[in-house]
């Protein structure tokens, strides 16, 4: 069990960002589940219980792949750390199989999460049924319309899915409901939220239960190529997949760091979800951070073409890192993201989630720039089985003749 001691402060502060800004009566809760977490992390019982579950149940370590073909096409040396091959197909179970083991370790029978796209739904239902603890989730309607498949998924793992009819009907409305049910049952239930954002501790437990990407890729890069990395490249919805590669390296200055966010139909548009643009400073969802408000502080609509990163605030944790330089942060388009997941798809023979497409189309922008001697190591965070339709959907709108588009006449 990783044990990062360096930040949060004891009041759960990443310098000016985290915090807890929650009813009172969640205070008891959060002391509660960062009592128990701070016991967890020292006891090698929980250690050995965590490590045979990422191992059998998840499929850990997961491969450092070297993307020869892609490489070409970027003009860097780039190699794939393949989260898309565990279990429900992204990196959210790291984090699902850690808070369930602790909801048991607390006695708590019954877990609830908030979910957008369907991909935290999922890995918490499995890890929920695993672990044999009752799992409730909540999903705003428009989200459980999109993505009906995931819906299933989780009812077939004995999940309930609660439908959430209010707002946007999407994934900032699930969180305000899940956050309303866990102050009317924190006896009995634990909230697994899905990224490094929320209240303190969350963005550190989460954080802490992904640093096992960074420290595999640590070790399989030294061994298949020798020394550091030059550089790490990441997709930044709420920022755990993107945190979990880079917390290992952070003390390593000449590894560079770069979290791509959702630039949508581009920053100028105003319909993108890149916060780092006008590093707003914010309360949401109990947490301190920087996100897209408008001058009145009213949450602001977000668009990205991928639901995963398609959320108005960025975790505590990056906003103080960019804050002191440490990791820079850039966006790239649903355009450059879909034109990415075609490459990636016809190069290497992956489908990646249209989340990690952004991180791939930074890489596929700036790797000429960078030179053929940088070695970089883009997180693969999930696969884009879940994205096949609306990638079909785009493609088919901007051109008729493409795959998933009306075929021309004479063609079957
Ligand atoms: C949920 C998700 C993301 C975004 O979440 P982070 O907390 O920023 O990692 C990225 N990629 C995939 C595949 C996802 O499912």
């Amino acid at each position: 069990m990783p044990a990062s001691t360096s930040t949060p402060d004891a009041t759960g502060h990443f310098g000016p960002f985290g915090g807890r800004y929650v009813p009172e009566t969640l205070i008891h809760a959060l002391d509660q589940l960062e009592a128990e977490y701070r016991r967890a992390r020292e006891d090698r019982g929980f250690a050995a219980e965590l490590e045979s579950a990422l191992r059998d149940f998840a499929g850990r370590p997961t491969p450092l792949l070297r993307a020869s073909r892609f490489s070409e096409a970027a003009g860097c040396e780039v190699f794939l750390k393949r989260e898309d091959l565990l279990h429900t197909g992204a990196h959210k179970i790291n984090n699902t199989i850690g808070q369930c083991l602790l909801a048991r370790r607390m006695g708590k029978p019954r877990v609830i999460a908030e979910t957008g796209a369907g991909q935290h739904g999922v890995a918490t239902a499995a890890a929920a049924a695993r672990f044999g603890l009752e799992c409730v989730v909540y999903m705003g309607t428009e989200d459980a319309r999109r993505q009906h498949l995931n819906v299933e998924r989780m009812k077939l793992l004995g999940a309930e899915v609660r439908e959430v009819d209010s707002g946007s009907r999407t994934l900032k409305d699930a969180i305000n409901e899940a956050l309303r049910d866990w102050v009317t049952r924190v006896e009995d239930t634990h909230y697994v939220l899905g990224s490094v954002l929320g209240p303190h501790p969350f963005p550190m437990l989460v954080r802490d239960f992904h640093r096992v990407i960074g420290i595999e890729t640590r070790a399989q890069f030294a061994a298949a190529a020798g020394g550091l990395p030059d550089l790490l490249v990441a997709c930044v919805g709420g920022g755990s997949n993107a945190i979990g590669l880079f917390h290992e390296f952070l003390d390593d200055r000449a590894v560079h760091k770069v979290g791509v966010e959702a630039g949508g139909h581009g920053i100028a548009s105003g319909l993108h979800a890149a916060r780092m643009v006008e590093k707003s400073v914010g309360v949401l969802h109990g947490t301190r951070t920087l996100l897209l408000q408008d001058e009145r502080g009213m949450i602001r609509e977000t668009h990205s073409v991928s639901a995963g990163l398609d959320y108005p605030a960025i975790g505590p944790e990056h906003a103080w890192l960019a804050q002191q330089g440490l990791v820079e942060y850039a966006h790239a388009t649903d355009e450059e993201a879909l034109a990415a997941f075609e490459t990636l798809s016809r190069l290497e023979g992956i489908l990646p989630a249209l989340e990690t497409a952004h991180a791939l189309a930074w890489v596929l922008r700036e790797g000429r720039g960078l030179g053929a001697t940088t070695r970089a190591v883009v997180n693969l965070s999930g696969r884009g089985d879940k994205d096949v339709s609306e990638v079909l959907r785009v493609l088919a709108a901007r051109d008729p003749a493409a795959p998933g588009g009306s075929p021309p006449a004479g063609r079957p």
